[in-house]
């Protein structure tokens, strides 16, 4: 089974990606961690690269994208389920994943668009708190940690992403808007909708009201 985690910045994809990997066993596949560990410490001219092009708000390039992506997919074990947050973000990548599943006798099982608000987005990237070394994600005030500025699981600080910051996030939300919306015509029908303007709790319980009729 392979399922798509959809939705504009800050609506929540990693939040549910993270659970619903732990309560089916799938494998998370985020193209925004993978290229966070690569940009961590960045050494080479690419790495510099992709970092600079995160900390902007921008997207990586296709060729990049669809290639780490395909790479990871190869990796996975017969039978094990993934699911994809934050890929694919714009045309190209969406018709190279429907290619390659194709190649494999593969299909996208479901896509899950979590449609947020665009207030509730910009003060959910305002709250954000992360873990580096750990990746899980926190808030502020919706999804706070249980020691104040510390990981739960790994004891780290918390801190704010570079691309969390109030013009970042406006960039954010004009490239979602250019380039990964019109990814909603390309799926058209194959997309579920879910209303993810309500609490992590809810948004979790909706989604698998939907895999659990799949499985
Ligand atoms: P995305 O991966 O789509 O960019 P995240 O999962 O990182 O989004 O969530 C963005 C921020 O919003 C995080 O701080 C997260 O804790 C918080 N968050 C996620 N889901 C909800 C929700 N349903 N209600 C309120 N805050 C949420
Ligand atoms: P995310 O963690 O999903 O918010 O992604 C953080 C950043 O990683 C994005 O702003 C892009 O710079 C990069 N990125 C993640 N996924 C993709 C993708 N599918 N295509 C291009 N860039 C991506």
């Amino acid at each position: 089974m392979v399922f798509l985690l959809f939705g504009p910045p800050g609506a929540g994809k990693g939040t549910q990606a993270e659970k619903l990997a732990r309560h089916y066993g799938f494998a998370q596949i985020s193209t925004g961690d993978m290229f966070r560990k690569i940009a961590k410490n960045p050494e080479t001219a690419t790495e510099k690269d992709i970092k600079a092009t995160m900390d902007a708000g921008e997207l990586v390039g296709d060729e990049q994208t669809i290639q780490l992506v395909k790479d990871k997919l190869n990796t996975l074990p017969a039978g094990q389920g993934a699911l994809l947050d934050g890929f694919p973000r714009t045309n190209p990548q969406a018709e190279a994943l429907d290619a390659f599943l194709h190649t494999n006798g593969q299909a996208i099982t479901a896509i899950f668009a979590l449609d947020v608000a665009e207030d509730a987005l910009v003060e959910r990237k305002a709250g954000r708190l992360f873990a580096p070394e750990s990746q899980r994600v926190y808030h502020k005030k919706y999804n706070p940690p249980q020691v104040p500025g510390v990981c739960d699981t790994s004891g780290e600080e918390l801190i704010q992403r570079a691309d969390d910051r109030p013009e970042i996030t406006r960039n954010r939300l004009k490239v979602y808007n250019e380039q990964t919306k019109p990814l909603l015509n390309y799926y058209g029908e194959r997309i579920t909708h879910i209303d993810a303007n309500c609490g992590v709790d809810e948004v979790f319980a909706l989604l698998k009201q939907h895999i659990d009729t799949l499985q």
